[in-house]
């Protein structure tokens, strides 16, 4: 493309770092071979295997055979919910929330309808924040596996999964933080802190490694029962031959992740810090969403009362090749609020503005300041154009 993209979008997806697709190559050219081969060609493409799994286990304070490798977050996500109803015997139900990514959303649809599990769903406040009461009175003896987010994708509040790891242990209940947003923007240590978490979901395509690889971290006898059958490869635990150049890139991608995570929280977090509060001096009726005390610091969700999100979007790629989310997803032709938008209560007229820009360490400040140029106008302008005018 001729003119520079200003990527505001990085919940979405990341670009591949250089370093990261340097690491891949050789696998994708001459280091071809099958890793469960036996001669020696095969011995690179094992090892590299090996060294992946240390990168992520290191990241993550894990140790390198709790690392499963999958083709993706939902994978991951998928797995662990059905293999906690086969394991967890007796046990009936899956407590989560209402704010989760639709992998684990659609996943329990999915058991409830065609394993006879009952779902509970935590609720959030005005803020998107959840109630630990309200967990600990939902947990019991026929709860199976309890699912949280470690971060929402949407709004980018940060849950409190050491303590709801504790309350679903407390009942006997396995744990499960879907941690793919997390991961590279704030510290995820399994060993010293979160030593409750029985299994986490990441994905590499979040975090500046290709999309198409993902990793379920499984603590060391956690029961486990894997729905993709087949080989022998990630010790019975997830049939298929291994993405050996994405392993070695996730890898490398972990390694910088560590590397990266105290500019993501102080430069990255003061861009993000700069773009919310000139937005909100400059547009009126531009409301913040989330919980901004334990927020992801590349996330801000904001909406512009009595606009459209998505004329906002177009207007933003037109003006300054701006890439960045709404709060609506296309579905069916028609604009379906976000269900996390919903689940906080946001009134109409606030649902359909909401905008969602996300920051990483590749965002400069020239960007951001190029998005303060350009975006209030364009509320100003799509105001003017609004049936909803600013009239309550
Ligand atoms: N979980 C969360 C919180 C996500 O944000 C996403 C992707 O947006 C996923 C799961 C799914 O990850 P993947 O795209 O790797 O399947």
């Amino acid at each position: 493309m001729s003119e520079p993209l200003i990527y505001l979008d990085n919940n979405a997806t990341t670009r591949v770092a250089e370093e990261v697709f340097d690491a891949m190559a050789p696998f994708l050219r001459e280091e071809y071979a099958n890793p469960s081969s036996v001669y020696p060609f095969a011995g690179p493409a094992a090892a590299a295997i090996a060294k992946g799994r240390e990168q992520v286990a290191t990241l993550l304070g894990a140790k390198p055979e709790e690392i499963i490798f999958t083709s993706c977050g939902s994978e991951s996500d998928n797995a662990v919910l059905r293999s906690a109803v086969k394991t967890q015997v007796g046990r009936r139900r899956i407590l989560t929330t209402c704010v989760e990514h639709p992998a684990i959303l659609n996943t329990c649809r999915d058991l409830t309808q065609y394993a006879g599990v009952h779902v509970d769903y935590l609720s959030v406040d005005s803020q998107g924040r959840i109630d630990l009461d309200e967990a600990k009175a939902l947990i019991n003896e026929d709860t199976a596996i309890v699912s949280v987010m470690f971060a929402n994708n949407e709004i980018g509040n940060i849950y409190p999964i050491r303590e709801l790891s504790r309350l679903a242990h407390a009942k006997g209940a396995l744990f499960h933080t879907d941690a793919v947003q997390a991961i590279g923007k704030v510290p995820v240590d399994l060993q010293n802190d979160l030593t409750d978490v029985d299994f986490l979901s990441l994905s590499g395509h979040k975090f500046h490694a290709p999309k198409g690889i993902g990793v379920l971290y499984r603590r060391t006898f956690a029961p486990f029962a894997t729905y993709l059958t087949g080989g022998h490869q990630e010790k019975m635990q997830r049939a298929g031959t291994e993405n050996v150049a994405s392993i070695a890139g996730i890898g490398k991608a972990a390694e910088l992740a560590l590397l990266h995570i105290e500019e993501e929280n102080t430069r990255v977090k003061a861009l993000r810090d700069k773009l919310q509060a000139g937005l909100v001096a400059t547009c009126p009726d531009a409301i913040v969403n989330g919980d901004q005390e334990h927020r992801l610091p590349n996330t801000l969700n904001i909406c512009f009362k009595y606009i459209e999100g998505e004329s906002i979007l177009l207007r933003l790629w037109d003006r300054a090749h701006i890439c960045a989310s709404s709060g609506s997803a296309c579905t069916t032709g028609s604009l379906e609020p976000s269900h996390v938008l919903r689940a906080m209560g946001l009134d109409y007229k606030a649902l359909h503005g909401t905008v969602r820009l996300s920051l990483s360490r590749y965002t400069t400040e020239a960007e951001i300041d190029t998005a303060l140029e350009v975006l209030p106008p364009i509320i100003r302008n799509l105001r003017e154009l609004s049936p909803f005018g600013r009239e309550e």
